[in-house]
């Protein structure tokens, strides 16, 4: 597979052409190369007592791309795949993200090589503390606000807190977020990337003078995204006719419920083992991406939607709610077939705009109530759209290409 941050990169040259009009050659290669590399990248070794009483090391990263509109922002994840090369790569996509929602902020990203599932709960713990203070010096509530990301979460986030407070020897909540509510989170942060995507779909569906009442969608992942999307879209009045976990797709055509599934998937661990009593026709999660559907969702894996797929996928238009989720081959296959593919950077950016709305909260010592929060969240994601929208068809661009082109605009006119 290739390396990430080469992909990132790639990206970056092929969001350009739209630009020239706006700077002359010479600025745009210069800013262009400029985003090419994270402005500073802070990469070490953890030492972690283990419950035994010996010590391990592990790799921690942070990448800090680029903070020409504020603060850097970015999750840390715990995995064995972290790596320079993703972390750098998430980072860089990060600075998008924040630009096409146009929340102030930078991109950053962090990880540390790691299989949590090795640790005891109080190595994690050491871990978590042990990874705050390696990035102390390099942190805080205007510099670098880290997040969870993969295998991290609001647990994690307290841990990470409690040692940068100590290290700043004050109280400061806005320096990180995804926070329990307790300790100063966000209401409305948990369901967020879905609602947020769910947003983006009405935006898409009313630029087509369309409804997304009765629209046919499929979903790949029930996680948090996937299992959120699912639950808002099924209340808005779609239909849900598939939704996966990894060991296979539940699918019924008039329409399932997602809270029943996600009460059985708990019951019965996964989807694979639901008994034939329940009714329910088990599929794969090749299937999944080839039914007949209005819309697909990826909100589980990178690289799910690819060159071996792509020519099967018979929706109009991919949501993508999970981060990297189609190929630039399986891409070029979409595009070719008239698939509209609403792109991550925009389709799942509800998630970091609720983070910026923690990090206010904390900073003017506010509370607000969900009401407001997924009022002011719709209100940032529809003008994405919409600005994403008609710039696309002035220029004749993908989703993508808009996305991308308008955001690395307004990074460089920040500069
Ligand atoms: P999660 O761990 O809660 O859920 C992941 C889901 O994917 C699970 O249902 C799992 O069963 C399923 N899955 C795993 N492997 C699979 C496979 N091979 N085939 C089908 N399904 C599979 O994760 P999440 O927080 O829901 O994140 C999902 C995606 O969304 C990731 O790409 C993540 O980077 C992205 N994302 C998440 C957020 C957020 O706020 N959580 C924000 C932005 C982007």
């Amino acid at each position: 597979m290739e390396n990430p941050f080469e992909s990132a990169k790639k990206q970056l040259t092929l969001a350009t052409p739209p630009l020239k009009k706006y700077y002359d050659k010479k600025t745009l290669s210069r800013e262009i190369q400029i985003l090419k590399t994270p402005k500073r990248m802070i990469e070490g070794k953890i030492k972690v007592k283990m419950d035994d009483g010996t010590f391990k090391s592990f790799k921690a990263f942070r990448s800090q791309h680029n903070n020409n509109r504020g603060p850097y922002k970015g999750g840390v994840r715990f995995h064995p795949q972290v790596s320079e090369s993703e972390v750098k790569a998430l980072s860089l996509w990060m600075s998008i993200k924040c630009a096409v929602a146009d929340i102030p902020y930078g991109g950053a990203k962090g990880g540390v090589k790691v299989d949590p599932k090795s640790l005891s709960k109080r190595e994690i713990k050491r871990l978590s503390q042990g990874y705050a203070e390696f990035i102390a010096p390099f942190i805080g509530p205007h510099v670098d606000i880290p997040a969870p990301d993969v295998n991290t979460d609001s647990q994690i986030m307290s841990y990470m807190l409690g040692a940068y407070e100590k290290h700043a020897g004050k109280r400061s909540p806005a320096a990180f977020t995804g926070k329990s509510i307790k300790e100063g989170g966000s209401l409305g942060r948990t369901e967020a990337t879905g609602q947020g995507g769910l947003y983006v779909l009405e935006s898409y569906f009313k630029s087509k003078r369309e409804d997304l009442k009765n629209k046919k969608i499929a979903v790949q992942g029930i996680g948090n995204v996937g299992y959120w999307f699912s639950f808002l879209a099924q209340k808005k009045g779609a239909k849900i006719v598939a939704i996966s976990d990894s060991s296979g797709a539940v699918f019924d055509d008039k329409g399932i419920i997602p809270l029943k599934i996600l009460n059985l998937k708990n019951k019965y661990s996964k989807i694979s083992n639901f008994p034939k009593k329940l009714g329910y026709s088990i599929i794969t999660n090749n299937n999944l991406f080839c039914l007949p559907v209005d819309v697909l969702v990826p909100a589980a894996l990178e690289n799910s939607i690819n060159a071996k797929n792509a020519q099967n996928i018979k929706a109009k238009v991919v949501l993508e709610l999970a981060n990297g989720p189609t190929t630039p081959d399986a891409e070029k296959i979409l595009n070719k077939k008239g698939v509209d593919i609403i792109p991550d950077v925009l389709a799942n950016s509800g998630g970091v705009t609720v983070s910026y709305f923690e990090w206010l909260q904390n900073l003017k010592k506010e509370k607000w109530t969900k009401k407001e929060v997924n009022e002011k969240l719709q209100r940032k994601l529809s003008r994405a759209f919409a600005d994403i929208e008609k710039f696309k068809k002035e220029n004749s661009l993908t989703y993508r290409q808009a996305a991308y082109a308008l955001a690395i605009k307004k990074i460089i006119d920040a500069s």
